[in-house]
């Protein structure tokens, strides 16, 4: 049984004074027992969210990492930095890093290797864009994204890290998968790691990520494959989150 996880993907937004409220309501809730919960602040907020995190279950994250050791890299944050600060996740590859900064496959499975070689769990998202499901290639598109992390690392990296599916046409569009569409893809993810090591594959997390909203949550959380939620947009209004977690709670 695949304990549930719901990551909240702040993106580009905050600030002090607007974060701290919203981690005091989500520390509050009711208890988080049964689901797991990662908060990615921006960079800058990191040390200060994790200051609130301090003995709680709900861990921190942060959204991109440098594929490269500390050194010469203006600009970027190596992975022993966000072990330094208390990060235990990091997402990697998330679809506005591969579209709008040119991320491709191969950088991406460099910077979940640079992640797990920090013992940070990497937050792997993978996704189609709206051209290529409708030219149904969809599959075609997360087997590339997949192997690229399999021919660097093998199949063992997945075994401490976590997928993300998400759709990039369903990404703060408001537009989400069908229940049906996303059971599918996960269930792809699953078995092409299967055919590689079938006992990784299914102890391996399958975050489902594209407008879930506390209304459509429970319906996707209730798919087989489906392991909880890369949640954006919601995940910056305190009821509207909590209600995700609930739906993941079951
Ligand atoms: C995301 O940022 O990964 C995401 C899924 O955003 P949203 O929930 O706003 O679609």
């Amino acid at each position: 049984m695949r304990r549930k996880l719901v990551v909240a993907n702040w993106k580009m937004h905050g600030s002090r004074a607007e974060n701290a409220p919203l981690v005091e309501a989500i520390l509050a809730a009711p208890s988080h027992a049964g689901v797991d919960c990662v908060l990615c602040p921006p960079f800058v907020y990191l040390q200060e969210v994790g200051r609130q995190l301090r003995d709680a279950a709900v861990k921190l994250g942060a959204q991109n990492v440098c594929a490269e050791a500390p050194g010469a890299q203006t600009g970027e944050i190596a992975a022993s930095m966000l072990r330094d600060v208390g990060c235990e996740y990091v997402i990697v590859g998330h679809s506005e890093r591969r579209h709008l900064y040119g991320e491709d496959d191969v950088l991406v499975a460099r910077k979940v290797a640079a992640a797990q070689s920090r013992r940070l769990t990497p937050i792997l998202c993978v996704g189609e864009q709206l051209a290529e499901r409708e030219a149904g290639e969809t599959e075609e598109v997360l087997a590339r994204q997949l192997d690229a992390v399999l021919a660097l690392s093998g199949a063992g990296a997945f075994e401490h890290a976590v997928v993300a599916y998400e759709p990039v046409w369903a990404i703060g569009t408001g537009r989400t998968a069908s229940p049906a569409q996303a059971q599918q893809a996960h269930a792809f993810i699953r078995r092409r790691l299967a055919s590689r090591d079938a006992k990784i594959a299914s102890g391996l997390r399958i975050l489902y990520g594209g407008s879930v909203k506390a209304g459509n949550a429970r319906e996707l959380f209730t798919q087989e494959d489906v392991d909880g939620g890369l949640i954006g947009g919601a995940s910056l209004q305190a009821e509207e989150f909590l209600s995700i977690l609930a739906a993941a709670r079951g």
